[in-house]
């Protein structure tokens, strides 16, 4: 990998303002998933680290929260540009670190810049209200206060963007963070980091620790410092830190996993549904959280679509990531690989029919993690792969009779962050919306995405939104203020309220 700007590929964490190693000089290997070369090492932190980052975003927290919405405002716009301005490299880092191919990786740099750049403009309108008060001579304010030190777990889907959408509203509104990025991924956090300090982004206002999840992540759900901790990743580790987090009563928000349907009925532009499923279900080979893996055909259109699925499965190129044509890359560690592959296997046992895929690539090594894309007829969702999260290039495909027995089987899972539509029936598509139970609907669309438009999850998909202009809200706490405007002396105290 050649980068221009070399000093974005950093190996240290960045805790009050400087670059430091962890405290006994351990160290965790960061793998290449494609080559499964060692690409370096960033510092193996734990609590005494994190304690130091925490008690350097309280420090910062006060002048930060002080200046002015403006000046906040102008420093986040710098910061979103020399991200703009790095693109290229950002996303040779994303690529060698995660697999994704580099135009999927160019995509996410732009995507995560996207909600610095919205959040910088939306710092100057954290509005409060005026409340109308029964009796005369009052008045009720309301202001909205930064919460104070937040605290931001990321996964290594996304490794930039979604450090990118928790930290935009947090720094916007006047909060400090910490950051604790996934081990796979450490460099996009990192590379941020140095963009972040040259910007002028004063110390201790970013700091990011690496290491030790267990240890970083109980010292920053479980520290009274921190007084909101966001997450995204697994629904098993959002659960563990939800209870973490109730010891000091912090205000969470929760981006966990998916397992989203997506609905093709008999009356859909049927092109256009199959370009839909192939961007939902094999970009980013599968490891995201809105990926389409549970496709559902209705029974009339069922053995077409189903062919014609395949025969484009067929044709999609993976390769090196780094390579422009390619459009699949590897998974992220081998534990990935490992998962799917078992759960393939028992999901075959189970009574599902493997259509296509369900192994590894002949052309790669057979230690690499690549995986080809993968169909699965099931049954019914019993079948493991229809109801338990892939997060791989495995989609498992169900029929159904009519749009109740859709809405049935979309519902039957405990996950509810995204799912699809395909009709051209409008008054379908809106039914459809109002009856699916999660937190994104897409009609006759797949993946569309804007840092204007609110981002969450139902069920044990979590909850709280990220995006859209509802963020600024995760990172305040609202205030009332009542005003007694009378000049005139209160002589008995019990006519105060
Ligand atoms: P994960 O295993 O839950 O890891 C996510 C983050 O949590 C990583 O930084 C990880 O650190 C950390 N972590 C692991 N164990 C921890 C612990 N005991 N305490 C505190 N932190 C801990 O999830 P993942 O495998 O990286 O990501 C895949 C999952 O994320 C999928 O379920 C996917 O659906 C979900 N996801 C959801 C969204 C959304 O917006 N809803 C977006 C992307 C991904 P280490 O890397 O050091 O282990």
């Amino acid at each position: 990998m050649k980068i221009k700007n070399i000093k974005l590929f950093k190996e240290k964490c960045y805790i009050d303002g400087n670059w430091i190693d962890s405290n006994d000089k351990k160290t965790i290997d960061v793998n290449n998933p494609s080559s499964l070369e060692i690409i370096g090492n960033v510092p193996k932190c734990g609590t005494d680290e994190t304690k130091l980052a925490i008690e350097a975003a309280n420090k910062a927290l006060s002048d930060w929260k002080s200046k002015t919405a403006k000046e906040r405002s102008t420093l986040l716009r710098y910061w979103f540009e020399l991200i703009m301005l790095n693109q290229e490299d950002l996303a040779k880092i994303m690529t060698i670190e995660q697999g994704k191919p580099i135009n999927e990786s160019r995509g996410e740099i732009v995507y995560g810049a996207s909600f610095i750049e919205l959040y910088a403009e939306e710092a100057k309108r954290v509005y409060g209200e005026t409340i109308p008060d029964p009796l005369p001579d009052r008045r009720i304010v309301v202001i909205k206060q930064p919460i104070g030190v937040v605290a931001a777990i990321t996964p290594w889907n996304f490794p930039s963007s979604m450090i990118a959408r928790k930290a935009g509203p947090a720094l916007a509104v006047g909060c400090t963070i910490v950051i604790k990025p996934a081990s796979q991924t450490p460099y996009s956090a990192l590379a941020l980091g140095v963009l972040a300090e040259e910007a002028g982004i004063p110390k201790g206002v970013i700091n990011i620790v690496t290491g030790s999840a267990k240890e970083i992540g109980l010292e920053l759900s479980t520290n009274p410092i921190v007084k909101k901790l966001s997450f995204t990743g697994s629904t098993e580790i959002g659960k563990i830190l939800l209870a973490q987090s109730a010891s000091t009563v912090k205000k969470v928000s929760m981006e966990l996993g998916g397992h989203a349907p997506f609905i093709i009925f008999e009356d859909a532009n049927i092109d256009n549904a199959i370009n839909g499923i192939l961007l939902s279900i094999f970009s980013a080979s599968g490891q995201s959280c809105v990926a389409g893996s549970r496709l559902l055909i209705q029974d009339s259109i069922y053995d077409e679509v189903l062919q014609r699925v395949t025969k484009r499965v067929a044709e999609i190129r993976i390769g090196d990531p780094f390579d422009d044509d390619s459009q699949m890359g590897p998974l992220a560690t081998r534990a990935q690989v490992e998962n799917i592959e078992s759960s393939v296997a028992k999901s075959i046992e189970m009574g599902g029919r493997l259509v296509c895929g369900g192994r590894r690539p002949p052309q790669f090594d057979n230690e690499s993690l690549y995986y080809e894309p993968t169909i699965i007829e099931c049954p019914d969702m019993s079948i493991e792969v229809a109801h338990k999260e892939m997060f791989g290039p495995v989609v498992s495909v169900l029929k159904f009779r009519d749009e109740q027995e859709a809405i049935e089987i979309a519902n039957d899972t405990v996950y509810g962050l995204a799912s699809g539509v395909f009709t051209t029936d409008i008054g379908r598509g809106i039914r459809m919306s109002q009856a699916i139970r999660a937190g994104i609907v897409w009609i006759n669309t797949y993946r569309a995405v804007s840092p204007m438009a609110p981002f969450g999850g139902f069920k044990d998909s979590g909850h709280g939104r990220e995006s859209g202009l509802e963020a600024v809200n995760d990172y305040t706490r609202e205030k009332t203020v009542w005003i007694n405007t009378s000049v005139e002396p209160i002589d008995d105290p019990f006519r105060m309220q």
